[in-house]
């Protein structure tokens, strides 16, 4: 078995197809964003952000009591925290808006980064973030960089809430938020997003449908594995 880093912006469909190869190989699929987004939750429930800024001071001594775990139900992730099922609310707006923030502090990612590492520390899994084939798995076997125009990925994440009923945000709300999202994951001092020298580049703008992108990849993942 080996591991697979899928890296990238947000909302380019890394997520999906991660997913899908996930399950097509039978490997265990990680969604490290859920890891931040988690995190970003909780310190949005105890009162750690104010006007765009993190209390680290408080935060710090509280990491210890952030548990995160996966689930598998019904053949879906899910992700809880503190024993809670958290999978909706982590995905919401709110979240969305300060995941980046609580994501640049460095004692949250190396605390992350430490459960990460031992989750794949036997091979067999698909990890999806912005620093997998960088800092967290710098050994993976297949690296990919997933990426397209923010215009295109904030209408694909559009689409995913409308087809959940979700009319709170507007298409140019979801613009800005991808927009500040890759301002800052590009531009921290800590593990900022970039591609690995040796990760492939895949501009998810070029697939008409998820489906033909997850093909992709499957694809990709044999001809490795056939040539090793
Ligand atoms: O992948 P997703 O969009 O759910 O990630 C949410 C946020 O978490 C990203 O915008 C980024 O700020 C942060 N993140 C990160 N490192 C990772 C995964 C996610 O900094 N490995």
């Amino acid at each position: 078995m080996i591991n697979v880093a899928i890296d990238g912006t947000s909302s380019s469909g890394k997520s999906t197809m991660a997913k899908a190869l996930a399950k097509s190989v039978g490997y265990t699929y990680i969604d490290t964003g859920a890891m931040y987004r988690s995190v970003a939750l909780f310190c949005l429930r105890h009162g750690l952000i104010t006007d765009g800024k993190v209390d680290v001071e408080r935060l710090l001594p509280m990491l210890p009591d952030i548990n995160i775990s996966f689930k598998i139900e019904d053949g879906k992730q899910i992700t809880y925290l503190n024993g809670e099922n958290v999978e909706n609310e982590i995905r919401g707006l709110e979240v969305s808006n300060n995941v980046s923030l609580v994501a640049a502090i460095a004692e949250v990612r190396h605390a992350m980064v430490r459960l990460q590492q031992d989750m794949g520390k036997n091979k067999g899994v698909v990890m999806d973030g912005r620093d997998i084939g960088t800092v967290v798995l710098p050994d993976a076997e297949i690296k990919l960089y997933v990426t397209t125009s923010p215009e295109i990925r904030a209408k694909r994440r559009f689409d995913e809430m409308r087809a959940k009923g979700d009319t709170s945000v507007t298409l140019d709300d979801i613009i800005a938020n991808v927009k500040m999202r890759d301002h800052l994951d590009t531009t921290r001092k800590e593990s900022p997003l970039r591609k690995a020298d040796d990760a492939v580049e895949v501009d998810s703008g070029k697939f008409a449908t998820a489906e033909e992108q997850i093909a992709w990849a499957v694809d990709y993942f044999h001809q490795f594995m056939q040539g090793k």
